[in-house]
């Protein structure tokens, strides 16, 4: 199988190409925060992904199952 070369927000249509050597801090630092492949947020959506000021990642008010912000 062809790896993917592009991530796709889980929230909207918007999607982002994916660097070719893998290192995703450039999407990190544009916005966009993922868990696994299946729960992706684009700049624009509330975040999947939130860290807490301990460094911690924690599901964020754009998880469908958050504790906080937004329902799905
Ligand atoms: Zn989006």
């Amino acid at each position: 199988m062809p790896k993917p070369t592009t991530v796709t927000c889980t929230r909207c249509t918007a999607t982002a190409l994916l660097p070719e050597d893998r290192n995703h801090s450039r999407l990190w630092d544009a916005g966009w925060r993922w868990i696994g492949p299946e729960l992706t947020s684009c700049p624009n959506r509330p975040p999947v992904l939130v860290i807490d000021d301990q460094g911690r990642h924690l599901r964020g008010p754009g998880a469908p199952d958050a504790r906080l912000g937004v329902p799905a």
